[in-house]
């Protein structure tokens, strides 16, 4: 229980750094360098007022020095690693897969929050994801004693990179194609491209952590997430876009506890 509750912890405290990232990457910032301050006041913000969720209550969620209102993404993005962290260990225990899927979730929380922002997913986790995940995932082939390596590992994250990225960029190819070839459509806001690049290399490195299998299936989950968020969207905003990658994100999560199940239940083996 207390181990609990330290890994809760630990995942609120790296939620405080991914929301660095989310603020920093998009603008090509050191995420290291310099310390945190408030993007009105500029004002450094001191390690008292950092303290995930406890802080941003006890200011009301406002800046010490300029009240200036902080974002409510900041705590949710600490309670949602928080409690993956928590789902991860208590699903893994302290093991090489925990180390790999909490690694992996961070990764999908930035680009999450990234693309909702700025529609947009940072290089640095996508390409960075696909190099991440493909070497973590060859290094679980090797066996010390004695020593062997088993290949099925680093081969099913090289699969799940092609088919992953290949999948998303062919349905996108044959959409364009058609859409705006074929049948001459206009460009939706000035775009002829219906799949962004960032969207293909985001799937590549889903399938680099978790497989060709799970690239797949979370390939089919997306859009049926994306479908009922995009219903609401149209409803209220007014928005015709939307960014896919938290859906993608959303789908990688489903399919990373699920698949197994979820493919059982398609091809009816138990
Ligand atoms: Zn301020």
């Amino acid at each position: 229980m207390t181990l609990r509750i330290f890994v809760f912890l630990l995942g609120s405290i790296v939620g405080s750094f991914l929301n660095v990232c989310i603020h920093r990457m998009p603008l090509e910032e050191s995420v290291v360098w310099p310390r945190s301050h408030c993007p009105k006041c500029k004002k450094r913000i001191p390690g008292y007022d950092n303290i995930p969720f406890l802080s941003y209550i006890l200011l009301g969620g406002r800046c010490r020095f300029c009240k200036e209102r902080i974002s409510l993404r900041y705590p949710l993005v600490e309670l949602i690693t928080a409690v993956m962290f928590l789902l991860f260990f208590i699903n893994y225990g302290l093991s090489y897969e925990f180390i790999i899927y909490i690694l992996f979730g961070s990764g999908l929380i930035i680009a999450t929050f990234v693309d909702i922002k700025h529609r947009i997913i940072p290089d640095e986790i996508s390409i960075g994801g696909i190099v991440l995940g493909f070497i973590l995932n060859s290094l679980r082939g090797f066996n010390l004693r004695p020593f062997s390596y088993e290949p099925a590992y680093m081969v099913d994250s090289l699969l799940g990179i092609v088919i992953g990225g290949g999948i998303i960029w062919l349905t996108g190819f044959l959409f364009d194609l058609v859409y705006f070839k074929l049948l001459k459509k206009p460009p939706i806001q000035g775009e002829t491209e219906s799949m962004g690049g960032g969207d293909v290399k985001l799937l590549a490195a889903i399938g680099a952590f978790l497989g060709w299998k799970a690239a797949i299936l979370t390939f089919f989950i997306a859009p049926f997430l994306g479908a009922a968020v995009g219903v609401v969207n149209l409803l209220f905003k007014k928005d015709h876009t939307i960014p896919y990658g938290p859906f993608l994100s959303a789908g990688a999560i489903i399919s990373l506890f699920y698949a197994d199940k979820i493919i059982g239940l398609l091809f009816f083996r138990y």
